[in-house]
């Protein structure tokens, strides 16, 4: 950090204290890059060249460009057509990289840049890309852990580079992202996600490969190989070039391994050797979700594409329609639910994250419900809960600033828009009904989707319900999480020798929800759905055909901050 603070000084000498002062980082958004990758395996190379042009997304003119690439990485020169520019270098701390820290070009343009105006720059770099988890280690996280989740690196046997949030091996241009202050890392990916989205990125490689020849992949797609030639008996040059894709919230990944490829219904598998039973267990399980998935989120727009990794423990990781997982891991309970998710995101596709997140999860638990029961499924989001009961938790400090932050319309946190989203379609779904909740999901457009309550709007065509109240507690406000106990009940026999039973839930939480209510007798049991509002009771009347003994409020459906007070023994009857 010092050096950076060092540096600026330096710069504030040569272009006086109010540019310094000015230096915004994030004015220039990069809308499209067309770069040529030399990719050296052996050596851990990447090179690379290429035009990029930048936007001014500010409303002032803009004559200072920052641009920053992987600590690994050295800026060679920055041209604007035949021109040298000049700019200053300089190591800038963040942990947007891997390495923990990012090479930074702060660049004097020629002339002023207006607002939403563009300029092209021709850029080059290179430099190594080896295994580096510095950003993880350096706030404590155990080196084998840390290593199984920044997994990324240029190696002859495998490389595999995730974009931003990894390894910025292509330009971008945002402000500190530090691990160990909260969202800060995800606030800075998903301003510059934000940005970025609609950009284009086109690649041509250059491969220095042994033999055999590897795939190359980018975005999951295979790169067309335009010239392939033996250099030597063992060596090869390979000469590719990547569909062009327009950026998504996605971080674009280039894969280059020795991949086999095995396909099934509506996905690619791509394995590495020796894991070909692995990969058609998992093409099984894809095939045995794929029905489920289109039945709710409608007819896939293309493959699902998964990719192997070749660490048994590495961690997961996910980019639209792409999967890198390792597949030797995986059984077939895993890949289904693996495969589910992926399906969803064929299928159905969202700019917003509780929405094109939260309904892949939710797809995970209708898988498990179709394979095991209602209860697997349950268990299966009690697992999620876990972690979002701790970011939940009641604070004694006022909300009112979080509770916009963190709602699921405008959180960055993975925990909410993933495991709390998912809570949140489950509990839409038995409120309005699978049938509703289907027309709800086929009605959605996401280029329609311009407001946060489009969502309710649509569901308020299919449902007769008002689901206000769940939208303010649930969507638009983060109000934790409910907290419901059976405060009363009274059981009376009534002259036909059933019991009219008397039951008040007490919601002590701040956010409101339908429970299910389920009342154990000694020839059986029934189950009532009710409302209960955040800081509200309800009280209702169920007769049943003998003698009440517990009620259970919650079967696990909805997250609470407290299940410890969820069951209520039944004193007997008075004859
Ligand atoms: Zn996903």
């Amino acid at each position: 950090m010092k050096s950076g603070i060092k540096a600026l000084c330096f710069l504030c000498v040569l272009w006086g204290a109010s540019v310094c002062l000015s230096l915004d980082r994030e004015a220039f958004s990069i809308t499209n890059y067309d770069l040529n990758l030399q990719v050296e395996p052996e050596q851990h190379r990447l090179g690379a060249r290429g035009k990029i042009t930048l936007r001014n997304d500010t409303d002032t003119p803009q004559k200072i460009a920052v641009l920053q690439i992987s600590s690994s990485l050295d800026w060679r020169s920055i041209k604007v057509g035949d021109k040298v520019v000049q700019f200053v270098r300089q190591p800038y701390t963040s942990d947007i990289d891997h390495t923990g820290s990012l090479s930074e070009a702060i660049v004097t343009l020629p002339q002023d840049i207006a607002p939403k105006g563009t300029i092209d720059l021709d850029v080059a770099y290179e430099g190594v890309i080896l295994l580096d988890a510095t950003r993880l280690t350096r706030i404590g996280t155990p080196e084998d852990f840390a290593k199984n989740s920044d997994w990324d690196r240029i190696d002859e046997d495998f490389t595999a580079v995730r974009g931003a949030g990894y390894v910025t091996w292509y330009p971008v241009a945002t402000e500190v992202a530090n691990l160990s202050d909260g969202d800060s890392i995800f606030g800075v990916l998903d301003r510059w996600r934000k940005r970025e989205t609609g950009s284009t990125i086109h690649l041509k490689i250059d491969l220095h490969f042994a033999d055999p020849r590897p795939a190359v992949l980018f975005g999951g797609i295979n790169c067309d190989p335009i010239v392939s030639e033996q250099t030597s008996s063992v060596n090869g040059l390979l000469n590719a070039e990547c569909k062009t894709e327009p950026l998504r919230r996605d971080s674009p990944t280039l894969l280059i391994a020795r991949y086999g490829l095995t396909e099934k219904r509506g996905v690619e598998i791509r394995f590495l050797p020796k894991h070909d039973a692995t990969a058609s267990r998992f093409a099984d399980a894809a095939e045995s979700a794929s029905s489920l998935v289109q039945d709710w989120f409608g007819p896939p727009r293309e493959s699902a594409k998964v990719a192997d990794l070749p660490d048994t423990d590495a961690a997961p990781f996910e980019s639209g329609v792409l999967l890198l997982t390792p597949l030797a891991n995986s059984n077939s309970n895993s890949a289904g639910l693996a495969a589910a998710h992926q399906l969803t995101h064929t299928s159905f596709l969202s700019a917003r994250p509780w929405i094109e997140e939260g309904l892949a999860h939710f797809a995970q638990a209708l898988y498990l419900e179709q394979q095991k029961g209602r209860q697997a499924a349950l268990d299966y989001m009690a697992l999620h809960r876990s972690a979002l009961t701790v970011i939940e938790e009641p604070s004694t400090a006022p909300r009112s600033g979080d509770e916009t932050i963190h709602s699921l319309v405008n959180t960055t946190s993975e925990e909410l828009y993933r495991s709390k989203a998912m809570c949140v379609w489950w509990m839409l779904r038995d409120m309005i009904g699978d049938a509703s909740l289907k027309k709800v999901l086929a009605a959605y457009k996401p280029e329609d989707d311009k407001d946060p309550s489009y969502m309710q709007h649509l569901i308020a065509a299919q449902s007769p319900r008002d689901l206000q109240w769940f939208f303010d507690d649930w969507v638009y406000h983060d109000r934790g999480l409910p907290d419901l106990k059976v405060s009363s009940a009274y059981a009376a026999k009534t002259s036909t020798n059933s019991y009219m039973l008397t039951i008040t839930v007490d919601n002590l939480g701040s956010a409101g929800a339908e429970v299910p209510v389920n009342i154990k007798f000694a020839t059986g049991e029934m189950t009532k759905r009710i409302e209960v509002r955040a800081k509200s009771k309800a009280t209702f009347r169920i007769e049943t055909p003998a003698a009440p003994q517990s009620i259970q409020v919650n079967d696990g459906s909805i997250p609470e901050s407290d299940t410890g007070n969820n069951v209520f023994k039944i004193e007997p009857p008075k004859e």
